[in-house]
């Protein structure tokens, strides 16, 4: 295949979701780690998986010859690929990492005692990478060719593609280190990406996409002119080899931020939805249409900034971000409402529009294309339930004070009185586990085999066995244990009008994992009761207090593909009003405790500083007004996970709750102290039991944890309770935890 030079192509997309159309990479893997398949068997179910995508790239519209189809599809995570490409094995493995898949899915998932690379989310996406392990011995090298083979693949299936990279500036500020800086480590792995370009240019390739996203977050670790000078010396790397450079940065506003670097690549993709064009007259990929989001772009604004930009320099029409965080195909959903359908776009949609505009720009304008989006976008203005008169009237009446209760002081005074715990009391976060025969019954249920009524005392029957364990436990606040839920946004969302549930609209959480976001398209509001069923049920059956369940409005709207026409704070708080309705009636039925789940209150928290103040006002004033309802005497909980929250304590003690979970136990409590620094002086109950392994914490380690929290904590306001909830955990595992944890605290207690 000969090597195209010139000018970048007219129209791109940054990246493609991997993991099939039907999920066929996650069911290759899945059988690959089962055994059920061998090696070889696996790398044909990629390679099919890829190429199939690469055929439907073409057949979509993009050109197959000159680099405007990216190369990437990794088998788990594209940070691993540029780990496994450089050789950068974690400091714990050296010497002990396989070749092959075998070494891959050890980095991946760990075996025995040895960890896997740990996993947090891509920017503010929730999407999972696998961070980069690195310390002062660290070497790089061209140890892998998988980026260069998937190149060749693609040549051989008549595709001149572009190969993808996660750029060294990326990389490094991305990876943890022991002892030193990551970014210090720049001047190795430099060169290694050299190497790589020249095995490219060698096997023909024309263009090679450093992912630099980087560059515009503000990320600890690096300040920005060191990501540029890495970012530059990578991109310098590159060319060298004979490339051409696209740099593509995305996820947010690039301008100010990326100008420096303008000779030192080929071209430039910048998101446009979130941020502006960077000065200059250098060329530019004009990401205009939204690679986070489901709905069908307005064409003719699109169209109208890409004319605006080329009449100043060379510009190409691409997406915001890689597709990898949408949905693959709209056409695959048979039972989403039409009219609904007709406002959104998955990724081979936003491929199409992406063709239809880089047409457009050349003079080729598909009129009945861009009639449809107009259509579209006044269609949606206009719909029934994107705007609801009651919802809107009643945010538009609340009262002064709709985000307060009353001083902690007396909510506290009250809730002593009406729950009349004891020290320390103990708790759990939620669910229990989500065992096979409730997922059975819940198939069978959506299926048509098993009735609602059938599947409803299957329910209830889980419901009891949960409370009686419990009470056979000792806890002293109980939950009902979540059985209903399938997912504890996408329950929600189909309580709740505004949104719609797809079939088959899967994207990928992290490796094999996929999760089916839930579409806010209107004005949200809660027609009945949806939660008080369950919880009450619990209640009936118990003297102990059991404690409502709820998701919280920020996490609602992080694990949801959100309606892009208004801000997110005016959306927050109409999903808090939906839950200060359940709340009410939580109340009303006897319910005393009531916890609303925040884990995702950290991970939409902007990549830019400057953005900060301005999401924790909404996030935090959303929380506020789901439970601001709530009686004094009703004690509100909040629960918190995911991530570390230490830069966030402020927003914390802003969601006034009554008493705060938090995850803790693999971080050594670390929260509590910058927590107290801070002054916070309501409930709080820092993880002891790591729930996201099945070890049963011994007694001594939980005796450890509580102490070092009883040192810090005065013992009025300790709570006792595992990291987050046990639905992916067994029975058998949860309960001896639970009971260790119980007698660690009666351990505890005499000591106060
Ligand atoms: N209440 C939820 C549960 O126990 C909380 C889950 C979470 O924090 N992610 O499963
Ligand atoms: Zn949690």
């Amino acid at each position: 295949m000969t090597t195209t030079t010139g000018p970048f192509p007219g129209g791109t997309i940054l990246g493609y979701p991997r993991i099939g159309r039907r999920r066929e990479l996650k069911r290759a893997l899945e059988s690959h780690w089962r055994g059920a398949i061998d090696d070889a068997a696996f790398h044909e179910a990629a390679r099919a998986n890829r190429v199939a995508d690469l055929e439907r790239l073409v057949a979509l519209g993009l050109r197959a010859d000159d680099a405007s189809i990216p190369v990437e599809a990794a088998h788990y995570d594209h940070v691993l690929d540029a780990t496994l490409t450089f050789g950068a094995v974690p400091p714990r493995l050296r010497g002990r990492v396989p070749a092959g898949l075998a070494g891959e899915w050890l980095l991946a998932r760990g075996e025995g005692d040895d960890a896997p690379l740990e996993m947090t989310k891509w920017l503010d996406s929730n999407y999972h990478y696998l961070v980069p392990e690195l310390d002062a011995d660290t070497a790089f090298s061209l140890a892998d060719t998988r980026i260069v083979d998937r190149f060749v693949e693609a040549g051989r299936a008549g595709v001149h593609g572009r190969p993808v990279i996660v750029g060294p500036a990326t990389y490094l500020a991305l990876a943890k280190a022991e002892g030193i800086r990551p970014i210090d480590l720049a001047d190795r792995l430099v060169p290694a990406y050299g190497a790589l370009a020249e095995a490219l240019a060698a096997a023909g390739a024309s263009w090679v996409q450093l992912d630099e996203p980087a560059l515009v977050a503000d990320l600890d670790g690096a300040t920005l002119e060191e990501l540029q000078a890495v970012a530059r010396a990578g991109a310098e790397a590159v060319r060298a080899a004979g490339l051409q450079v696209l740099l593509h940065v995305g996820h947010g506003d690039a301008a100010g931020r990326v100008e420096p670097l303008a000779d030192a690549v080929d071209a430039i993709a910048v998101d446009l939805v979130r941020g502006s064009a960077p000065a200059g007259d250098g060329p530019l990929v004009a990401g205009v249409v939204h690679g986070r989001n489901v709905w069908r772009t307005d064409l003719d604004a699109a169209l109208d900034t890409l004319r605006w930009l080329s009449e100043r320099r060379p510009t190409s029409v691409g997406t915001s971000t890689s597709l990898q965080h949408v949905p693959h195909d709209l056409a695959a959903e048979t039972s989403l409402d039409e009219r609904l359908v007709s406002w959104l776009a998955f990724a081979d949609q936003k491929v199409e529009e992406v063709v239809a505009l880089a047409a457009a720009v050349a003079g080729d304008v598909d009129e009945a294309r861009f009639a449809a989006s107009r259509a579209a976008v006044a269609d949606r203005a206009a719909a029934p339930g994107v705007r609801d008169g009651a919802v809107r009237e009643r945010l538009a009446a609340l009262p002064a004070g709709a985000r307060d209760r009353a001083p902690y002081a007396e909510r506290d005074e009250q809730q002593r009185a009406a729950l009349d715990l004891p020290p320390l009391p103990t708790t759990t976060i939620g669910s229990f586990p989500q065992t096979g025969d409730i997922r059975v019954a819940r198939a069978r249920n959506a299926r048509g085999e098993l009735d609602d009524a059938g599947y409803r005392e299957v329910l209830r029957a889980e419901v009891r066995r949960v409370v009686e364990l419990q009470e056979e436990l000792g806890l002293d606040v109980l939950v009902h244990g979540e059985p209903e839920r399938n997912d504890m946004v996408q329950y929600f969302a189909e309580h709740f009008d505004g949104f719609a549930a797809t079939e088959h609209g899967w994207v990928q959480s992290y490796g094999s994992r996929a999760t089916r976001p839930s579409i806010l398209w209107g004005d949200v509001s809660r027609p009945e009761a949806f939660t008080v069923e369950w919880i009450a049920y619990a209640q009936s059956l118990t003297s102990k207090v059991v404690k409502g369940m709820l998701t919280g409005p920020v996490t609602i709207l992080a694990w949801s593909f959100v309606r892009d026409d208004q801000p997110l704070g005016d959306t927050a708080d109409q999903v808090a009003l939906a839950l200060a309705d359940e709340i009410a009636d939580l109340e009303a039925a006897g319910i005393r405790i009531v916890q609303v789940d925040e884990p995702a209150l950290r991970e939409l928290l902007p990549l830019r500083v400057e953005a900060r103040p301005a999401y924790l006002a909404w996030s935090v004033g959303a929380f506020r007004l789901a439970t601001a309802g709530a009686a004094p005497a009703t004690q509100i909980h909040t629960h918190l996970c995911y991530s570390e929250f230490n830069t966030v304590v402020d927003a914390i003690d802003g969601l006034d709750a009554d008493v705060t979970s938090i995850e803790a136990a693999r971080s050594k409590m670390e929260i509590v102290e910058p927590l107290q620094a801070h002054g916070y002086g309501r409930g709080i109950g820092p993880g002891v039991y790591d729930i996201h392994s099945p070890r049963v914490p011994a007694a001594d380690e939980l005796d450890a944890l509580l102490a070092t929290a009883t040192g810090a904590i005065p013992d009025r306001l300790l709570w006792v309770n595992p990291d987050c909830g046990l639905k992916t955990r067994g029975y058998d595992e949860t309960v001896a935890s639970l009971r260790n944890l119980v007698e660690a605290a009666a351990r505890a207690r005499e000591a106060v």
